[in-house]
């Protein structure tokens, strides 16, 4: 395989216009986790760099403002349109560089297309509102504007679609662009750059240079854009200790922060649940991408009258699940990013097993060569929740836990730092409503009879505590990519205060 992989992604990058000499001669090796071969080796770029990013971002904020926001949106739709055009190699080069399996590499641009939909439809929809004044002769409104240049800092295992999640909306809601995608998954980021200087080159005047720039490095990098006083909006996905120290930093400055942090995410399933549906939701949940999903399912929370069946079920599909090169075959699962993903999940599993609880496979697989970390799936079945379950460990473990009471199942599905994604298994609308109350789930997403990963675009994608509390893609997240301006508008002849207040002259 060594050399192949290589090879086609020259070919990829070539056909979207990015330069051979781009791809050599640099200090930052892109790889593929595939089989662990060097693919590029890329030029990163400055401190120095980064500042210049930022000021041609300005220089183009200045104009794309401007622009109506419907014809901003024509440029989105274009977007979409080069993307519906390359989906099959774009995917591809996706499931080359994260290592996800085919089907879900063009899921991923499937989302960026989907989001550029959704996008140009709400350039037309970027409402404000009228209130009533308590004063005569007077309106009272609200108006959005563009923010200014958005940084966006994405992470490996959604390499594309979390740019363009923050992009499509950024874009038409009158914003340019500044990202600074991870050192794991910098190729991607060169072809998706590419595809987007085409549709700025053929959209005419309208479209300023520089609309959208790319910084290639790694985390100092990021730290630097971070900083910068001239990016008023900074969207960062990633692990929870670099939400941590991004949001301090970008509120120190006053800046916005959307923060896409790491999830430790629960299924509930209930003795009144349809099992075999449960079965298969909760295999994709846990084992899709290589465990490598925010929305991963990482713990599974079980009545105990159903507990044993259950697990004796789902050992089954665990021990059958087909693990290999995600580019071929029947797939399921392919390999994790790398070695420090795989120890991670050693770790992981050595501390539950000393913690007392019973691990089923987790094993390295002889697959893909020696720099490349085929696992099979874990599944661990824990006594309690505590050390490596409340933990997100970035690989395929599975914790399974008991419940008696539904309260007692909903105290655990919260009883985490992290409040991403979650689940209930059940047909009871009882169970299901009280899950989803108030006093349920406490996560930005709650499914219902299905598993808390693979979101769609429509909804506002996010969540609470660790997670950052920040909220991408559908629903009304456009509006923090903007500024909202209160305005309050005389149209009399005299001068009334608010509140009944006399300064009479
Ligand atoms: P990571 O935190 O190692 O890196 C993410 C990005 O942040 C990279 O581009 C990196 O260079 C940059 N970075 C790191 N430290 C920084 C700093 N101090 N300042 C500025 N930039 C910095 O994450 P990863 O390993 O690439 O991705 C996996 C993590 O991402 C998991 O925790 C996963 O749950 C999370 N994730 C969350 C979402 C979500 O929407 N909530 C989506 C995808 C991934």
């Amino acid at each position: 395989m060594m050399g192949i992989l290589r090879d086609q992604v020259r070919v990829i990058l070539n056909d979207f216009g990015v330069a051979a000499s781009a791809l050599e001669g640099g200090p930052l090796v892109a790889t593929s986790p595939i089989s662990g071969e060097a693919l590029a080796e890329l030029t990163v770029h400055t401190a120095g760099d980064c500042d210049a990013a930022v000021a041609a971002a300005v220089a183009a904020f200045r104009q794309w403002r401007l622009v109506p926001a419907p014809r901003r949106g024509e440029f989105v739709r274009r977007l979409g349109e080069k993307l519906r055009l390359h989906k099959d190699a774009l995917g591809r080069l996706v499931t080359i560089e994260a290592g996800k399996v085919l089907s879900e590499g063009l899921g991923e641009v499937q989302e960026m297309i989907d989001i550029c939909d959704f996008a140009v439809g709400l350039s037309r929809q970027l409402y404000g509102l009228t209130m009533p004044s308590e004063r005569a002769d007077h309106r009272l409104v609200e108006q959005w504007h563009p923010a200014g240049p958005v940084g966006i800092i994405s992470a490996f295992n959604f390499p594309v679609a979390v740019w363009s999640w923050n992009a499509a909306l950024a874009l038409v809601c009158g914003d340019s662009l500044i990202w600074k995608p991870s050192e794991k998954a910098p190729l991607t980021a060169l072809a998706v750059q590419a595809l987007f200087e085409q549709v700025a080159a053929d959209f005419g005047d309208d479209a300023p240079r520089g609309l959208s720039q790319l910084l290639i490095g790694g985390r100092e990098l990021g730290e630097r854009l971070v900083e910068h006083p001239d990016v008023p909006v900074v969207s960062a996905t990633g692990s929870t200790r670099m939400g941590r120290e991004v949001g301090r930093v970008v509120a120190a400055r006053f800046g916005r922060s959307i923060l896409e942090l790491g999830g430790n995410n629960a299924s509930i399933v209930t003795p009144s649940a349809d099992l075999d549906l449960a079965l298969r939701a909760v295999a994709f949940g846990a084992m899709g991408t290589a465990g490598q999903r925010c929305t991963t399912l990482r713990r599974l929370i079980v009545h105990q009258d159903i507990a044993d069946d259950f697990v004796a079920r789902l050992r089954k599909v665990y021990a059958g699940v087909t693990v290999g090169d995600p580019l071929h075959g029947n797939a399921l699962v392919g390999p994790l990013i790398d070695r420090g993903a795989f120890e991670a999940m050693q770790a992981a599993l050595n501390a539950a097993s000393d913690a007392g609880a019973r691990v089923h496979f987790g094993e390295r697989l002889p697959i893909g060569g020696g720099d490349a970390f085929y696992v099979r799936p874990a599944l661990v079945e824990a006594d309690r929740q505590d050390g490596p379950v409340v933990q997100e460990t970035f690989a395929p473990i599975l914790y399974v836990l008991r419940y008696s009471t539904l309260d007692e199942a909903i105290a655990l599905q919260n009883g985490v730092p992290q409040g991403l994604s979650s689940s209930i298994f059940s047909t009871d609308i009882r169970e299901v409503e009280r899950f989803l109350s108030a006093a349920g789930s406490d996560c930005g997403i709650a499914n219902v009879n299905m598993g808390p990963s693979g979101a769609e675009i429509g909804g506002a994608f996010g969540g609470e505590k660790e997670t950052g509390g920040g909220r991408e893609s559908g629903s009304d997240s456009w509006k923090a990519y903007m500024r909202r301006q209160t305005n309050a508008i005389n149209y009399g002849r005299s001068l009334p205060l608010a509140q009944g207040v006399r300064f009479d002259l």
